[in-house]
């Protein structure tokens, strides 16, 4: 895959999966507050007074570490490029996470392949933001 139409493949899809998120925690009657640029890695929702942070994370530029995710593969070209800079951001991920959590929040991370599946995901949502 060329590298352009990765990126173009990639731009197209960039909003909906935050977008699911979001109407989904709406849908189940939680109130939220949206990308908290004060905290660790700017959580995508954010319930302060229950202190739970939700990341919405696209499966290429987070490089999803599951098995078979067809969107967390390193394009065929620039691979070291790619490498390093997708790398990086898992790096940025897992600092983020894990200030978040020193400071006594919780975190949960949904990942874009994941938000295909609505009911699925609305059980973890449900499961995460009533507990606490
Ligand atoms: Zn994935």
């Amino acid at each position: 895959m060329r590298r352009s139409d990765n990126m173009r493949r990639i731009r197209s899809k960039n909003m909906k999966p935050e977008l699911i998120v979001r109407s989904a925690v709406h849908r189940l009657g939680y109130r939220f507050r949206l990308h908290a640029r004060e905290l660790p890695g700017k959580p995508d929702i954010v319930r302060r007074k229950h202190k739970q942070a939700i990341f919405v994370h696209g499966c290429f530029w987070h490089l999803h570490p599951k098995r078979g995710c067809l969107d967390a593969r390193l394009p065929k070209s620039n691979t070291d490029y790619w490498h390093e800079k997708l790398n990086r951001n898992v790096e940025r991920d897992e600092n983020a996470i894990t200030s978040l959590k020193k400071a006594g929040w919780r975190v949960l991370v949904i990942w874009e392949c994941e938000t295909k599946h609505r009911q699925k995901l609305e059980q973890r949502l449900h499961k995460f933001l009533s507990a606490g």
